[in-house]
């Protein structure tokens, strides 16, 4: 038997959580079985575990987006026992049972190997947050942004995503600016590498579609006015890098910053990224991301505790990255 966060559906539509020993029999189909170290509580599976937001698509379901761990047994010639293996995404912890448990079985496709240089706790204090955090980068020095270009704002700073999107930014030699709803965790950000620390508040209401050019790029996991602020704000030529909700879903904005200042929306994916993109964020992951960072941005809970906090990180008030000890 193998301890699991399960989720159910109750008869009233409500999502119920609870820890629940389960035989490895129940486990989905998958050519990995994987002893999970680590998982994390990323915002997604915070919606999940509340059932705030339809992320789960079949019940029962073993919540965790991510996990790293070593392999158990495996059926695919690229893995053996023994191992070291994460995951993100590939709807894991939403139409497939995830991390949030002592096993997982998945497809060997969705693995990659843990870079040398991370054990499982170090990958999983980036998890998905920091992986999708390094896509946003890789995004916008695709759309060729340099340091010479000019400041970069993060919005949702304090988050998983923002604190390591900062980390990575200020390693490169961008000048970062921060945005975020708690000014008082401003020495946080700035240890991380942060600039500036401005008040989100000043991005979250209805803007002009056209604003003063400040930034020459942004990484946002913010979504609806903040990201059309950002747009608006953009320098001519700048890029944003738009892969979260956390104040919405809606992005009321105007085409005005794309086709009058050549701004370029990058949308960024983590869950249905292709292998070699992935393999390319973590080998940068574990190359640029200073990893005192790393411990000093991240909280460690065991399984148990996962149910009361996802709904104080729903509330904005968890600072970086969760990481979940499946065994304590
Ligand atoms: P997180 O740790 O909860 O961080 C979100 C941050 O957003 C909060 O810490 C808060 O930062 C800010 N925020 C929260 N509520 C807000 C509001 N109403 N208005 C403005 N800002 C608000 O979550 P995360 O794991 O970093 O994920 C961030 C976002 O990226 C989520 O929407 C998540 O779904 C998304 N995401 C997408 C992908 C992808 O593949 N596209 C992958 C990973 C994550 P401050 O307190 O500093 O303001």
């Amino acid at each position: 038997m193998f301890d699991a966060l399960l989720l159910t559906k109750a008869d009233d539509g409500t999502t119920r959580a609870a820890v629940t020993a389960l035989d490895p029999s129940a486990l989905p189909e998958g050519e990995v079985r994987v002893d999970v170290a680590f998982s994390t509580v990323n915002y997604k599976d915070a919606l999940a575990i509340t059932g705030k937001s339809p992320v789960v698509r079949k019940f029962p379901m073993v919540p965790g987006i991510d996990f790293a761990g070593t392999v158990a047994e495996s059926s695919d010639a690229r893995y053996k026992k023994g191992d070291p293996v994460l995951l993100n995404g590939w709807g894991v912890g939403e139409t497939h049972w995830g991390g949030l448990a002592q096993q997982a079985r998945v497809k060997a496709d969705w693995l990659v190997a843990i870079p040398p240089g991370f054990d499982a706790r170090q990958a999983m204090a980036i998890g998905t947050a920091g992986y999708t955090a390094m896509l946003c980068v890789m995004a916008l020095q695709q759309h060729g942004l340099t340091p010479a270009s000019g400041p970069v704002l993060v919005t949702g700073a304090n988050g998983g995503v923002g604190t390591i999107a900062i980390a990575l930014l200020a390693r490169l030699g961008f000048e970062v600016h921060a945005s975020t709803g708690r000014t008082a965790e401003a020495a946080h950000l700035q240890r991380l590498g942060a600039r500036e620390v401005i008040d989100r508040a000043a991005l979250g209401e209805p803007g002009k579609p056209l604003q003063k050019e400040r930034w020459a790029g942004a990484v946002d996991s913010v979504g609806s006015h903040t990201l059309a602020n950002v747009c608006a704000s953009l320098r001519y030529g700048g890029t944003v890098a738009a892969c979260g909700l956390a104040q919405g879903l809606d992005f009321p904005a105007s085409v005005a910053p794309f086709i009058l200042r050549g701004v370029t929306l990058a949308g960024i994916d983590s869950v249905h990224a292709p292998q070699a993109r992935r393999v390319a964020a973590w080998d940068r992951l574990a190359a640029e991301l200073p990893r005192d960072l790393l411990d000093a941005n991240t909280e460690t809970i065991g399984l148990g505790a996962v149910i009361a906090l996802a709904p104080r990180l729903l509330a904005g008030q968890v600072r970086g990255r969760v990481v979940v000890d499946v065994r304590a």
